[in-house]
């Protein structure tokens, strides 16, 4: 069982995730648990001031570590009087580890061996202070080397990939194993072979051959190659030892 606490001023964001289609499915039958805090009931003053202007000067506001360091400590509570050890506190920042499916996938595996959580944090305006990074802060995860106006939207693209590959949230269980960055799919951590439906022609082009000969072998063939060569032609560094040997990190 895996759960995630999710600290964020926008707890409501998170509907976009936990209503709709696969992830909300596999949230409405216990195969995930996803709880939302909202940061500013840890708040101390009546207008629930969770930010305060950088010491140092320059636009912006940043998230002041008492408030999180609180929302964080009564996380880890909670989570022990539901059975669960404390899982590692994360910070999404653009300063963190791109995430790899290397990092989803042993999520997920420690979900099957016994009780895992993690507790998200969702930062906003320019980031939060250093000091809870410092304190309390085990890991930092980045969608990429781009900046968005918060975490949520990072944390709920793990929660996804997370949710996507726990056993039964997919309607067909091969679905999560052949396709793209599978370590144990076919490809050995390649992208997924070009797909095909109906019609058979389409824009004057028709499916390859292969596809309708009803030959398993020759199909599954021409899939391996074609996914190495998508991977050649668009993703030729997942091929390189480097990418694929595992740096600390996600
Ligand atoms: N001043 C920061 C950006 C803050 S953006 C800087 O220049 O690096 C506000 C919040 O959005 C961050 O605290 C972080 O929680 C989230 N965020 C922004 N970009 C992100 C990314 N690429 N991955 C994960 N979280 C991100």
């Amino acid at each position: 069982m895996i759960r995630f606490d999710i600290v964020t001023l926008f707890p409501e964001m998170f509907d976009a995730l936990t209503g709709h289609g696969i992830t909300g499915r596999a949230c409405d039958r216990g195969l995930v648990t996803v709880r939302l805090h909202q940061l500013r009931d840890y708040a101390h003053d009546a207008y629930k001031t969770i930010d305060d202007r950088p010491y140092g000067g320059g636009p912006g506001m940043v998230m002041m570590a008492g408030p999180l360091t609180e929302a964080v400590l009564a996380i880890q509570k909670e989570q022990q009087a539901a059975g669960f050890d404390p899982g590692p506190v994360v910070l999404m920042s653009p300063a963190g580890r791109p995430i790899r499916q290397a990092l989803i996938d042993r999520m997920v595996d420690a979900s099957q061996a016994g009780q895992t959580c993690r507790t998200i944090v969702c930062g906003r305006y320019e980031g939060v202070d250093q000091r809870f990074i410092d304190q309390q802060v085990d890991e930092l995860w980045s969608l990429g080397d781009f900046v968005l106006s918060g975490g949520e939207i990072a944390a709920m693209a793990v929660l996804d990939a997370v949710i996507r590959k726990l056993p039964g949230a997919l309607g067909e269980p091969e679905s999560a194993v052949q396709e793209s960055f599978a370590a144990d799919g076919p490809g050995r951590g390649i992208l997924d072979w070009p797909h095909y439906t109906r019609p058979e022609v389409f824009g004057g082009v028709s499916v390859p051959d292969v596809l309708l000969s009803g030959h398993h072998e020759r199909i599954a063939d021409w899939r391996r190659r074609a996914a190495l060569e998508a991977t050649q032609q668009l993703r030729p560094d997942l091929l390189s030892d480097s990418s694929r040997s595992e740096k600390k990190g996600p």
